[in-house]
């Protein structure tokens, strides 16, 4: 064989085992990590953006590389993180709940015992936006029209399920229900294909915006009466959408729902120096983390811990500790 050839064989052959054993640059170990998050314009996309720059940024000390993926939404999140697709995932606190004990959309898979809570995030409010051209007015007048509940891998179209039963409104028979991805809800929506469309989502978000921003007039729905799901589940709380933030939409003052927390989940088996690293970096420069969203504004350190209900992962818990939060 040529020199050249051998040469090239080498070179490929030593590339390929360097990525099979994470690789290593000058010594020091390399690992990649992907967060998965939901649709482009919602806001676990950008906050994903944001965990992995703060511990991006500390490459040369951790030689962690996280990356971001655009998802379906919590339910796809923890299926990728459980199946060992992702390390990482953006998960409705509700949904972390679910999984770990084996309910709802796991409610056939079982309980999902190597989900781990890392932290939680920003509050997100079960969200019901509908044309002003569409009479709907009140959750009721859904029956008869064409709603996005939203793709199964979504967090969102369990809550919309939920918010049908407290209703009593079937929408299987009631309503023509979509299964649309979120980042699809506010066109569909400006194109007359649909009539209203839910999201459970931090604000202010781009999806919200470019839904209340088209031609076609549009407001937000109260969903009030959910004392009999506040009842039934300890993740939901009351809630609501800070109308000043769409001054397009139709609505004057902010409109009342339940909602919930974004939380941050990872798999047993994903390594507690990694978890540690990403943790400590969030936390030790909050102020930074939550300039890079506008829906981080109110977190604090101690709300960070709330809303975890699978077991923190030992690394995380290894600052917690440290940093005397836990
Ligand atoms: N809560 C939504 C979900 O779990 C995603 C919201 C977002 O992307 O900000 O599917």
């Amino acid at each position: 064989m040529k020199k050249s050839i051998i040469l090239t064989l080498l070179a490929v052959l030593s590339l390929s085992l360097a990525f099979a054993s994470g690789g290593s640059e000058g010594g020091a170990s390399r690992t990649f990590v992907t967060i998965g998050t939901g649709g482009v314009t919602g806001v676990y996309y950008p906050t994903g953006g944001a965990i992995s720059k703060m511990v991006n940024k500390k490459y040369d000390e951790y030689g962690i590389k996280a990356t971001v993926e655009s998802t379906g939404g919590s339910v796809f999140n923890v299926n990728a993180i459980m199946a060992g697709d992702l390390e990482f995932g953006i998960v409705q606190s509700d949904r972390q709940y679910q999984a770990y004990n084996g309910t709802a959309d796991w409610e056939a898979t079982g309980k999902q015992d190597k989900l781990r809570a890392v932290f939680s995030i920003h509050p997100e409010s079960v969200t019901l936006i509908a044309a002003d051209d569409s009479g709907i007015e009140t959750f009721e007048d859904l029956k008869g029209r064409v709603v996005n509940i939203g793709n199964p891998g979504s967090g969102h179209r369990g809550n919309a399920m939920d918010a049908f039963e407290a209703y009593g409104i079937n929408p299987e028979t009631d309503l023509t229900a979509e299964g649309l991805k979120a980042a699809e809800s506010a066109k569909m929506l400006q194109d007359g294909r649909i009539d209203a469309f839910f999201y459970t989502v931090g604000h202010p978000n781009g999806s919200i915006k470019e839904a209340t921003s088209g031609a076609r007039k549009t407001h937000f729905v109260p969903i009030d009466k959910v004392d009999s799901l506040l009842a039934k589940y300890s993740y939901y709380a009351p809630s609501f959408v800070p109308v000043s933030e769409y001054p397009n939409a139709s609505n004057t003052d902010n409109v009342p729902t339940f909602g919930v927390k974004a939380t941050l989940c990872t798999s047993a088996d994903v390594p507690d120096e990694v978890v540690y690293a990403i943790t400590k970096e969030v936390f030790e420069n909050l102020d930074e983390f939550k300039s890079l969203h506008p829906a981080f504004a109110v977190l604090t350190k101690e709300s960070m811990l709330e809303g975890l209900s699978a077991p923190i992962h030992p690394g995380a818990l290894k600052y917690y500790e440290e940093a005397g939060l836990k």
